[in-house]
C-alpha cells in the first residue's frame, strides 16, 4: 500500500461510513471564518469539506505526491482558500494557529500508521487554546478470537505442500498479524477497551491494555483489535466484527499456542505498537495472561530473519 497510489485513496473514499461520518463531524465542528489544518490531506477531501463548512483558510499538509492531485481537484472544482503544503508532519510549519485540526490518521487497529506522533506535535504547536479536533477521541477495542478454524488456517505450512517441506516457515503465519473482516461468530462477545486517545492531548501510545472476567470457559486462538471513534459529539464510528464493515477491518493477532481461559478468571491483554530502527518500521507485540498462563508474541523475529 502506498499513498502515491490512487487506489489507496479510492478505498478510503469508498468507505462511506468513514467519509460521510467525517463530513458530518466537520460540518458540526468547523465554524464560519475558522482556520483549519488538515494533516495528511491525501486527495483533499477533508479540506474541501472544511471549506464547504465555512472555513476561511485550510492548511492541507501531505508528504505524498498525491498532494498534487488534491491541488488539481481543488482547481477543477473552483475550490479556493486552501494552502497546500508538501511536507512531513514532523517538521512542517504553519503561518498561524488554527481553530480546528482535522486528520484521518487512524491505521488498522489505529496504530499501523505512524501519524499520531506528528499529529500530536502539530496539535501542540498549532491548535489554539480551546480549539477542536476531528476526530475528538479514538478508543482501541480488543476481542478474543475463539474460532479454531482460523488457527488451523495459520497452520498451512506445518504440513508438506505439493511434496515440499515448508517447516522453516511453519510458525510464521502465527507471528504475522492479519488484516481481516472477522465474522461476529469468530470473536467472543466480550470485548475490552483500552484507554481512549483524546486528540487534543494526543501523545504516541506505547501499549494498549484491556482486562475482562471470563463469563465462561474459553479456548482463545487469537486476539483481535479494532477501534471506535467519536468524530464529533453524536458522530461515532465503530469498526468491530459486530459492526458494519469499514476499510479498517480488524487486525488478528494469532496465538501460536492457544490459551485456555477458565470461567470466572481474569483475562489481561496487551498489544504494543512497535517502531523499529531509524526508519520506524512498524511491528506488533501482543500478550495475553490468564490464571498464571501467559503468551507473548511479536512480529519482529521473522522480519529480522528476512532482512538480516
Ligand atoms: N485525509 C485523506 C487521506 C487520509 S490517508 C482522506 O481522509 O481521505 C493519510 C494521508 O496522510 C496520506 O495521504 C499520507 O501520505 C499522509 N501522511 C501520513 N503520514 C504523514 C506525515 N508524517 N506527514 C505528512 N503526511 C503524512
Amino acid at each position: 500500500m502506498s499513498y502515491d497510489d490512487i487506489r489507496t485513496h479510492q478505498r478510503m473514499l469508498q468507505d462511506e461510513l468513514r467519509t460521510e461520518g467525517l463530513r458530518q463531524a466537520i460540518d458540526a465542528t468547523v465554524r464560519e471564518g475558522d482556520a483549519v489544518l488538515d494533516f495528511g490531506c491525501g486527495t483533499g477531501i477533508l479540506s474541501f469539506f472544511a471549506r464547504k463548512a465555512g472555513a476561511r483558510t485550510v492548511y492541507a499538509v501531505d508528504r505524498s505526491p498525491i498532494l498534487k492531485v488534491a491541488q488539481q481537484v481543488a482547481a477543477d472544482n473552483g475550490i479556493t482558500g486552501i494552502h497546500f503544503i508538501s511536507g512531513d508532519g514532523d517538521s512542517v510549519a504553519l503561518p498561524e494557529k488554527v481553530d480546528v485540526v482535522v486528520s484521518e490518521w487512524m491505521g488498522h487497529f489505529i496504530f499501523l500508521e505512524d501519524m499520531l506522533r506528528p499529529l500530536g506535535r502539530l496539535i501542540e504547536s498549532y491548535l489554539r487554546p480551546g480549539g477542536l479536533c476531528v476526530p475528538r477521541t479514538v478508543t482501541p477495542t480488543m476481542g478474543l478470537v475463539t474460532d479454531k478454524l482460523l488457527h488451523d488456517e495459520y497452520a498451512f505450512f506445518s504440513r508438506r505442500r505439493y511434496g515440499i517441506d515448508f517447516s522453516h516457515v511453519a510458525k510464521w503465519p502465527y507471528y504475522d498479524p492479519e488484516l481481516r473482516h472477522l465474522h461476529p461468530g469468530q470473536v467472543d462477545v466480550t470485548t475490552m477497551t483500552g484507554e481512549s486517545i483524546e486528540l487534543r492531548q494526543a501523545r504516541d501510545v506505547a501499549v494498549v491494555s484491556g482486562e475482562m472476567i471470563a463469563e465462561r470457559a474459553l479456548t482463545v486462538y487469537a486476539l483481535a483489535g479494532w477501534f471506535t471513534s467519536e468524530f464529533a459529539p453524536g458522530v461515532e464510528i465503530r469498526t468491530g466484527p459486530h459492526d458494519p464493515e469499514t476499510h479498517w477491518k480488524q487486525v488478528v493477532f494469532p496465538l501460536a499456542e492457544p490459551i485456555q481461559v477458565a470461567e470466572g478468571s481474569t483475562v489481561k491483554v496487551k498489544i504494543y505498537p512497535l517502531r523499529i530502527g531509524p526508519a520506524r518500521v512498524h511491528a506488533w507485540r501482543w500478550a495475553i495472561e490468564s490464571s498464571n498462563e501467559r503468551r507473548l508474541y511479536d512480529s519482529v523475529m521473522h522480519h529480522l530473519w528476512l532482512h538480516r
